[in-house]
């Protein structure tokens, strides 16, 4: 199967309200560009540096996200050109980012990082620290970011119900918040699903999926 052959399978699959982000970590730039070429502009990263590599080899229409678990001391690289950042799950990080976008005279969108799963290794923020950190005067005066969804990642687990299950909460928090959230920041976007349980976080109500494997094949490093 080639990159071309599995992005028009997605482009066939998923409804057009949905965003496919392609996950090229870890990935030759050939492949990126073959997918470009085919006419998909959203690609995910997980790392910084590999980021700020592959970046400046393609053209401006070009949308990255960063959907790594982002230091504070990394923001800066990417906050001229990043197009959003899925990761976010703390006030130090998000202040950061505000000032480095300020710096780029820009605001950058970020999705909050919801922990779905009990799995140790899957950061994120539960229900009771959203609602806190939302309500921060801190939080609040930030110029440089705007919350525009939710990010989880769900346990890896062949247990489809379990799956179901953590996407559903997410689901239902993406719901709340879209509610109550004060503007400028609103709930636009739902990133929820990978190669592995993609049907199942559409059927919950994500709009917008991280595939890597399933575009480009499996990573073997
Ligand atoms: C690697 C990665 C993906 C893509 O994983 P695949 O199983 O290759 O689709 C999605 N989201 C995050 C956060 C990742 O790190």
């Amino acid at each position: 199967m080639s990159i071309t052959t599995n992005l028009e399978g997605f482009k066939s699959q998923i409804e057009e309200r949905v965003t496919l982000v392609a996950v090229s970590k870890r990935k030759p730039v050939e492949d990126i560009r073959e997918a470009y070429d085919f006419g998909q502009r959203d690609f995910g990263e997980n790392h910084v540096q590999e980021m700020c590599e592959k970046q400046p080899l393609f053209p401006d229409d070009m949308r990255w996200h960063f959907i790594g678990h982002l230091q504070s001391n990394k923001v800066k690289y990417i906050a001229p050109f990043i197009h959003l950042i899925h990761g976010v799950d703390s006030l130090k990080l998000l202040k950061e980012i505000s000032k480095r976008a300020i710096g780029s005279a820009r605001v950058i969108d970020c999705l909050l990082q919801i922990k779905i799963s009990e799995e140790e290794t899957k950061y994120g923020l539960d229900e009771d620290e959203i609602d806190g950190l939302l309500g921060l005067e801190e939080f609040i005066s930030l110029k440089g970011v705007r919350i525009v969804g939710l990010m989880g990642m769900a346990s890896n687990s062949n247990d489809d119900q379990l799956v179901r299950q953590e996407f559903d909460q997410l689901q239902l928090l993406f719901s709340r918040l879209k509610r109550s959230i004060q503007a400028p920041h609103k709930m636009e976007f739902l990133s929820m699903g990978m190669s592995g349980d993609f049907p199942l976080a559409l059927s919950a109500g994500s709009n917008m999926i991280r595939v890597g494997s399933g575009i480009f094949g499996a990573r073997n490093n």
